[in-house]
């Protein structure tokens, strides 16, 4: 059997599917990865500003860094990929996505079942109350905006590097991961914990995994399949198949 009916064959019969989606699934969408060619702004890296250090240091430049990828998301729009798992979720009865994208792409091509690990980069959160709030000011006007109830310094609500995830989120995922019989991970480099955990939870517990990537990554030594490409492209075959 090719790799594509296997993965077909997969899709049929697992009873629960739990999907973890990176910034991969949007990068068709022309969201830039983290890691990949587009991680750059300015002469910053990416990853050097989605801190908690970064933002104690200078919270109007981390600010201006989301303000330009909160621009640049309010323009593009769910790719194919989005808009496959999407319907995915009227075929098969249980399946949920886990994302690490902040994007809120998913959800806009339709899907219902979607946890968000990282948040959301349309929220903001007090960072003297804690209150977390839709933030939608697009782009932002003043640097750094403030809370508009006390006038503290407000902050994306999104996970950094360095940072816990919210406990119910994750021990969801977690239980989420254990009980499927079937990880589908779709362009994630694998090496963000405790995201990189969740499939390995599946195997753990018998299930089966099915990554697609451009690229090998340090998850597909435990893959069951491995379907190199874009994710998009990938999953219109399987599509097709159904
Ligand atoms: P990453 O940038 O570390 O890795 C992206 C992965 O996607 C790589 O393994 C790459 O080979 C693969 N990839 C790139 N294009 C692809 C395509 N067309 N099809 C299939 N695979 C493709 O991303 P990550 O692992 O998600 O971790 C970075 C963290 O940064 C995330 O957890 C997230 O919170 C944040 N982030 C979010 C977004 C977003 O919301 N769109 C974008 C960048 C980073």
């Amino acid at each position: 059997m090719n790799k594509f009916k296997r993965a077909v064959d997969f899709l049929r019969k697992a009873e629960k599917i739990a999907v973890l989606t990176g910034a991969g699934v949007s990068a068709e969408s022309g969201v830039p990865t983290f890691r990949g060619r587009g991680g750059l702004w300015k002469k910053y890296r990416a990853e050097e500003l989605a801190t908690p250090e970064a933002f104690e240091r200078d919270p109007i430049l981390v600010w201006k860094f989301y303000d330009y990828r909160r621009q640049l998301i309010s323009k593009v729009n769910p790719n194919k990929s989005h808009e496959i798992l999407a319907k995915w979720e009227t075929l098969f009865e249980k399946i949920t996505i886990v994302t690490q994208n902040i994007d809120g792409l998913h959800q806009r091509a339709g899907s219902k079942n979607v946890i968000e690990l990282h948040g959301n980069i349309w929220e903001a959160r007090c960072i003297k109350e804690n209150k977390v709030f839709r933030y939608k000011e697009n782009p932002i006007s003043e640097f750094p905006p403030k809370c508009p109830d006390c006038g503290s310094l407000i902050r994306p609500n999104v996970v950094w590097f360095g940072e816990s995830l919210n406990q119910n989120i994750l021990n969801f995922s977690f239980s989420l991961f254990e009980k499927s019989d079937l990880a589908l991970v779709i362009g994630t480099s694998s090496v963000v914990y405790p995201a990189a955990h969740l499939p390995i939870l599946t195997k753990k517990s018998g299930g089966k995994i099915m990554e697609i990537n451009i690229e090998e990554t340090s998850l597909t030594i435990l893959s069951d399949i491995f379907l190199k490409g874009k994710a998009s492209e990938i999953l219109k075959v399987i599509d097709s198949l159904i």
